[in-house]
């Protein structure tokens, strides 16, 4: 039977809810060309992610365990999953659109000469077969692709896919005898200087209190107590980004993170395009801005036009005082 074949991100041996969005997509896409689907993980002592796979209807969780593959590096990734991919004769691969899924699986669609499409956000019914909906020009067009070649590898965008729930199946785990060739490899791991955060990471939050230029040197002053209360992660705007009043990993929008919260607040965000590609699919945004003309009130659900120096630490001690 034709498979489809899920690359599970992970991280200190928890599944990210960003491969759950993966699932989902093969879930939708099994059920309309009649495919299972298989999950791989790769790494170095992941069983316990294993394990909690096997609860989401699988064919099975391949489980390529090196030390190698410890790092999720690219060129050596990429050639356990195109190995994989042949051995159980996966016709689709994919995987979510992160850093690392847009890193890697260019790389697998080398390897398995297959066609590719990034950053799919539906699957459509075309007059000429089943087409993958993407976003293009910072989602200012959206088109429908169809992939020609046998083999299709793809990523998804965790915001259009709801997280897959758990079904309560055992999917077995299959143990892959990986071969990374690290030693031809021309990438070696050197270090990971990861952000140090007790607020949720970005791309996983419920709620995301985002600020932008508009908010200046004030920029924490302001975001950070209010994220506090609803334990929140903390974005920005690009604009915020660059003139340094927020950190690099801050940025949402087209040449940042694509993030869909339940809750989203734009503070002093104008609502240029290219950041609403990164969070215009938010379940509820909330806009604060001193400007009522600007365009982030045409996507908002709620817009408050007022100063947020003000607005914003006002509403933080009133949410403050409703949690007691
Ligand atoms: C190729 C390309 C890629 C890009 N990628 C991204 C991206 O990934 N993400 C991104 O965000 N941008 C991106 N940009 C930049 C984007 O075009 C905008 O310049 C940027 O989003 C503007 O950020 P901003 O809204 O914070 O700043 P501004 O446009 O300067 O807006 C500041 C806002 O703050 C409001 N304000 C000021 N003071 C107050 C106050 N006291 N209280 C309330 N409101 C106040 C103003 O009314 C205004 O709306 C990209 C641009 C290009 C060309």
């Amino acid at each position: 039977m034709s498979k489809i074949l899920i690359v599970a991100e992970h991280d200190k041996g928890i599944v990210k809810k960003v491969s759950l969005s993966a699932v989902a997509f093969a879930r939708q896409w099994a059920a309309k060309t009649g495919m299972s689907y298989d999950i791989a993980v790769l790494g170095q002592n992941v069983g316990p992610v294993a394990a909690a796979l096997t609860a989401y209807g699988a064919g099975a969780i391949h489980v390529a365990d090196h030390a190698d593959l410890a790092h999720p590096l690219a060129p050596t990734w990429a050639k356990v999953l195109a190995d994989l991919a042949l051995d159980i004769g996966a016709d689709v691969v994919v995987a979510a659109a992160t850093t690392l899924g847009k890193d890697i699986l260019p790389r697998v669609a080398v390897r398995l000469e297959a066609g590719m499409a990034s950053d799919v956000i539906g699957i459509v019914q075309t007059k000429e077969g089943l087409g993958l909906r993407r976003p293009m020009w910072a989602g200012n067009l959206v088109g429908d692709v169809i992939i020609t070649t046998d083999t299709k590898v793809l990523t998804v965008r965790a915001a259009a896919f709801d997280a897959a729930e758990a079904t309560g199946g055992n999917s077995p785990i299959k143990a892959f005898a990986a071969q990374p060739d690290a030693a031809k490899s021309r990438t070696r791991f050197v270090s990971f200087d990861g952000v140090q955060s007790t607020r949720p990471d970005l791309a996983e939050a419920a709620v995301i209190v985002a600020g932008g230029r508009g908010l200046k040197d004030k920029f924490n002053a302001v975001t950070e107590p209010l994220a506090d209360v609803l334990g929140a992660a903390i974005g920005a705007s690009r604009a915020a980004v660059d003139d340094g009043f927020a950190p690099n990993d801050y940025q949402i929008g087209q040449t940042g993170k694509v993030v869909a919260p339940q809750l989203y607040f734009a503070i002093a965000i104008s609502g240029a395009v290219q950041h609403l590609a990164g969070m215009k699919n938010s379940k509820v945004i909330v806009a604060i801005n001193k400007n009522g003309d600007e365009p982030i009130f045409k996507v908002a659900d709620y817009g408050l036009v007022a100063d947020a120096f003000s607005a914003v630490p006002e509403l933080t001690q009133k949410l403050k005082a409703l949690r007691g």
